[in-house]
């Protein structure tokens, strides 16, 4: 049974990170006049409420967003902040958007959107959520949604892996997955987030993953854990086939992030 609920964790400096290359990626693809696909396998539920009693009981998001917005990290016109702007001025100024929701305000008529949500009650959330885009949102495993959708029509596309990690098995596996995914769809941008743990159990994945995909950005932050103890002290983000630029936001992030 799923436990983790992205609720507690939104907009925390991981999300500052993943959503910030998200953002600015499709921003970079979405420049090209030619359609295209975007894939989440771990979708979540779209839309989060940082004034609700789960984001107030951990406080990550007053340690990433909030703190990111009153220290101006991000330029005004930065695709990130854009998104957030329009997802306040429709929600109230407490909301923030999940990737699907990001994913959702970049894309243009005859783009595409697949999203995977395994969690009953984030999966219901997320169709709501979604309602005003048009987003086609599965019950389904996202590993598996990524094998029977890809190549996906238009072939230009991104897919984000953003799993919780809840089942250790992950590190193991998903190495694996992206590069069958990578060889049945070699145009397709693919983004991985992954926490990196004080234990180092990321390490071996990590390590796999570069060495089979020796020309992929692979970015990494690091930031104080969210409690004394906390095992999260960084996130990072492999990405296959970047788009041009990215790799100048991840150098960017990084100046950030090293402030900390
Ligand atoms: N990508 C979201 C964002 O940035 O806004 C956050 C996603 S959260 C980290 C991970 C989600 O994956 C959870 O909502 C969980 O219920 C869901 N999940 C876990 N295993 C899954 C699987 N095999 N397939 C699809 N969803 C899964």
């Amino acid at each position: 049974m799923l436990s983790y609920q992205h609720l507690y964790h939104a907009g925390n400096l991981a999300d500052v990170h993943k959503h910030a290359l998200l953002s600015a990626a499709l921003d970079y693809m979405t420049r090209k006049d030619k359609p295209l696909s975007y894939l989440e396998t771990h979708a979540g539920r779209g839309l989060y409420d940082l004034a609700g009693p789960e984001a107030l009981k951990t406080g990550e998001a007053a340690a990433g967003i909030t703190r990111a917005l009153a220290e101006q990290w991000f330029a005004p016109d930065h695709p990130y902040l854009r998104h957030l702007a329009e997802v306040r001025d429709r929600f109230g100024p407490a909301a923030y958007p999940g990737s699907p929701l990001i994913a959702a305000l970049a894309l243009r008529p005859g783009d595409a959107m697949q999203l995977a949500e395994l969690h009953p009650a984030e999966h219901a959330a997320l169709t709501e959520a979604i309602e005003p885009w048009t987003g086609n949102v599965h019950r389904v495993s996202g590993f598996d949604m990524a094998f029977s959708r890809t190549p996906p029509e238009p072939k230009r596309g991104l897919l984000l892996c953003d799993p919780s990690f809840e089942v250790k098995e992950d590190y193991r596996a998903i190495p694996e997955f992206l590069g069958k995914v990578a060889r049945k769809w070699n145009v397709g941008v693919l983004m991985l987030w992954y926490p990196i743990l004080s234990s180092g159990l990321q390490l071996d994945m990590v390590i796999r993953l570069r060495q089979a995909f020796p020309d992929a950005l692979s970015h990494e932050v690091r930031f104080p854990p969210a409690r004394p103890g906390h095992g999260m002290v960084g996130s990072g983000m492999f990405v296959i086939n970047p788009p041009w630029g990215l790799a100048d936001e991840a150098a960017r992030l990084s100046k950030r992030f090293a402030r900390l």
